[in-house]
Formats: structure tokens, C-alpha cells, sequence
């Protein structure tokens, strides 16, 4: 049945998502996956149009595929965006991006409390010329006090992972825009509708889609989103050459080719359909482990053996009411400390069910053990600095029924 027809809901935009913004042929309600490395053209002339944009095409699949552009159209109407560009992981969109849109001698205000490897790499990126300095965003007042002369934006999360710090998201967005700069925003633990990135005055939103978009633990990807908030006539660095006709387009243009054409970092067409499948049911998934993480939370945090938990949902964590106001549910991760002499390794141990593993947003329910893990490579002063315990174990909820995993975590803590 052909349709005219606009889904409203967001569940049913999700749903019909790929067959209304892509069109596939015959009727077919996913778009296929695209192998072809090359592409041929009726005319010499024509090849010649695609590659200076003056036709729609694909020359070369390293820039773009029927496949990776299917996916950018849905990813990109998640965040009612005014364009996307998709990698092939969450750290290539970051990295990417900001390689093409930063130079030597500019200066970003970043997090102090960052995943991991993002926090590598812009240590990376100060090794390059690019100043970086790192702030409690859980206050804008600290991300005002870091300002200067050559900054150009500010990086965040929405919620910090581990210990769930909820960044000052209203009052750094009201800064940047005062300030021109661009309010670069990673969305990956409070994916839509959970949060929404437009109407927060975020510049990029940036999403590692491997993680909730995704949700089955079968594909790798990642994706910048423009929010269209961003004035990029204002912004220092896009070259005469991507300062095209659309001015809401120039720092897309940017980052397609010099983010994803140069440093290549391309998302796999059999990745962009299995996280297309796996976006139609976000909603559903978020929304039960959401429900799930915050009747956890509650277990753990009344249970004896557990000294502190983590999670925004809880009325006791700092930016409680702040997080009631900026997210729908309260997100699917949370961090427990266990009471002191208790050991997280045999308790990780004692779990049946829960996988003891590094990754998040799966349907599955997994724990990790993070000092010693995903954060070894930091000091201990860095990990006091984001307020990560030695003993800290962080839990991603997944959709299971959620009596088997209080069964299963009140086992394992009685073990112990
Ligand atoms: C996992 C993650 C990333 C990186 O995504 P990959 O797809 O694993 O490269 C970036 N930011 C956050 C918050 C993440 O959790």
C-alpha cells in the first residue's frame, strides 16, 4: 500500500521509518544492502556532475552507499536534524567530525567526565596543537569560567558513564549560543525519545549507534546529527569550498569530506541494515530498560551489602531533578559500589545471568568491573577526577523480565 500518510507517534515513525524516507524498490520495507564499490555512469559527463555535486550520486562506496545514506535519512529524522552523516563506529563519528571542523590553536571545554575512549582520543587531539580544557559540566558556571578567545565549542554527554553525572545541559546550550560556540553533545546514553538533542539547542549530537540504536550487539556504527541550531556562517574553519549554496549544510559538507571521504572510517552496509532493524523497536527497548535499571537501582540501593548506587533516577543523586526535567525515563545504566571488604570479582562471578562484559545499551543485562577495565589506561587521580571507586561496578539493563534479575543480583549478593 503506497501512503501519503504521516506517522506522528514516535514508535510508528520508527516502525515505517526506512520504507517512508528511503523508498526501497518494489515495495520492499528494508532498504537492501548495497555492495557495489563502484559505480557506473550512462556518460563521462554525468560522472563528472556527481563528483562536483551538481548531480545526486554515489562515485566511490568509501563516501557514500544506497545503504549508508538510508540509514543517515532515519537516524537523521530521529533528531529531526537537518542532516546526518553515519561511520562505521561511535568513536569514528567523533573523531572524524572533530578532526574536520577543529584546527591547530583552537581551544574546546570538555567534560571531565567522558567514556573513556573519547577522553583518549582528545588527549590525542592535544597532542595536536588543540587546547583542551576539561570541566565539572554538571555546572555551567565551570564551562563559563573555562572560556576563552580561541574556543570554539563545548563536548558533553547527557549522562556520564560510570557514575551517571547529568551535564548542565539548558544552561551550557544558553551559553554557547551567547558565545557562538558549537554545543557538540554526545547522545549515545539518552538516545530519542529519551532525550531530545533539537529543541536543547545542541549544535552536533553525536551517537554511537552500536550501543542503544542498534541494540543487539551485531553491528558497529556511528552517526553525527546537525540540529540545525548552529549558525555555521559564524564558524571560523569551513572552507571556501564547503560554504555551499544551503547554509545549514556547510559544516555537513565539511565533515563528509574531510571526516568520512579522507579519513575513511566508513560505515559497512550490512552494519547500516542490521542497526536500521534495530532502530524500529528503540523505543520499546529503552522504555523497558529504563524500567527495568530503576527498579534495580531501588533494589540495590535498600540492600545491605550495597554501600552506594548510582542513578539519576534515584532522589538522592545530585542532578535527580534535573534529569526528571531533561529525559523521559532515567536512562538504562547504573553503578554500585559494594559495602567495603565485599570483592566485585566474586560477585561478577556469583551472577548467572547477567554477562559480565564491556558494552551497553544491549538487550542483554552485562556488568563491569570498571577501574580496572574500560579505565585502567587512566591514573588513579584521573579516575578520582570523574569519581570512579576502584571497586565501582557498572551495569547496562537490558529488556529481560525484571524479577529474573533481581533474582539473579540477589544470589549473587547473597554469595558474597
Ligand atoms: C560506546 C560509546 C562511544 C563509542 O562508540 P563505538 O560505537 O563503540 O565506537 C562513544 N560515546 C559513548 C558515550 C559510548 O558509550
Amino acid at each position: 500500500m503506497s501512503s501519503n500518510h504521516v506517522p506522528k507517534g514516535f514508535t510508528t515513525k520508527r516502525v515505517h521509518a526506512d520504507r517512508l524516507l528511503n523508498r526501497p524498490q518494489h515495495g520492499a520495507v528494508h532498504e537492501p544492502i548495497t555492495k557495489s564499490v563502484l559505480f557506473d555512469f550512462d556518460n563521462a559527463q554525468d560522472l563528472i556532475d556527481v563528483f562536483q555535486g551538481k548531480k545526486v550520486g554515489h562515485v566511490y562506496s568509501r563516501s557514500s552507499t544506497g545503504s549508508a545514506n538510508a540509514l543517515q535519512n532515519m537516524v537523521n529524522d530521529l533528531e529531526s536534524g537537518v542532516g546526518a552523516v553515519c561511520f562505521s563506529t561511535g568513536m569514528a563519528a567523533i573523531s572524524s567530525t572533530l578532526l574536520a571542523l577543529l584546527k591547530q590553536g583552537d581551544h574546546l571545554i570538555v567534560s571531565q567526565f567522558l567514556f573513556g575512549n573519547t577522553n583518549s582520543f582528545f588527549s590525542t587531539l592535544s597532542r595536536f596543537g588543540i587546547e583542551i580544557t576539561y570541566v565539572d559540566v554538571t555546572d555551567a558556571s565551570n564551562v563559563a569560567a573555562a572560556y576563552q578567545a580561541n574556543t570554539r565549542g563545548v563536548f558533553c554527554e547527557t549522562i556520564a558513564n560510570p557514575v551517571t553525572q547529568v551535564a548542565d545541559i539548558e544552561r551550557i546550550a544558553a551559553f554557547c549560543s551567547q558565545n557562538r560556540l558549537l554545543f557538540l553533545l554526545d547522545n549515545t546514553m539518552t538516545p530519542a525519545p529519551l532525550f531530545e538533542a533539537k529543541p536543547h539547542g545542541v549544535s552536533l549530537v553525536f551517537t554511537s549507534l552500536t550501543k542503544y540504536i542498534g541494540g543487539h550487539a551485531n553491528a558497529l556504527g556511528g552517526a553525527v546529527v546537525d540540529c540545525g541550531n548552529y549558525d555555521w556562517t559564524q564558524y571560523p574553519h569551513i572552507l571556501p569550498l564547503y560554504q555551499v549554496a544551503d547554509k545549514t549544510q556547510w559544516g555537513l559538507t565539511q565533515i563528509r569530506k574531510r571526516g568520512l571521504r579522507d579519513m575513511g572510517a566508513t560505515l559497512a552496509p550490512e552494519a547500516a541494515h542490521a542497526l536500521a532493524v534495530g532502530m524500529e523497536t528503540l523505543s520499546l527497548r529503552v522504555t523497558k530498560m529504563c524500567k527495568n535499571a530503576y527498579e534495580l537501582a531501588r533494589f540495590l540501593d535498600a540492600h545491605d551489602k550495597v554501600k552506594a548506587v548510582y542513578y539519576p533516577g534515584l532522589e538522592h543523586h545530585p542532578q535527580h531533578s534535573r534529569s526528571d526535567k531533561l529525559f523521559k525515563h532515567f536512562g538504562g545504566i547504573l553503578s554500585v559500589d559494594l559495602v567495603d571488604g565485599a570483592d566485585p570479582v566474586a560477585f561478577l562471578d556469583a551472577l548467572s545471568l547477567v554477562l559480565c562484559a564491556t558494552h551497553l545499551g544491549d538487550n542483554r543485562t552485562l556488568a563491569l568491573p570498571v577501574a580496572p577495565t574500560i579505565f585502567f589506561e587512566n591514573s588513579a587521580q584521573e579516575r578520582a577526577e570523574m569519581g570512579i571507586t576502584d571497586t565501582m561496578i557498572r551495569l547496562s539493563i537490558g529488556i529481560e523480565d525484571s524479577e529474573d534479575l533481581i533474582n539473579d543480583f540477589a544470589q549473587g549478593l547473597a554469595k558474597i
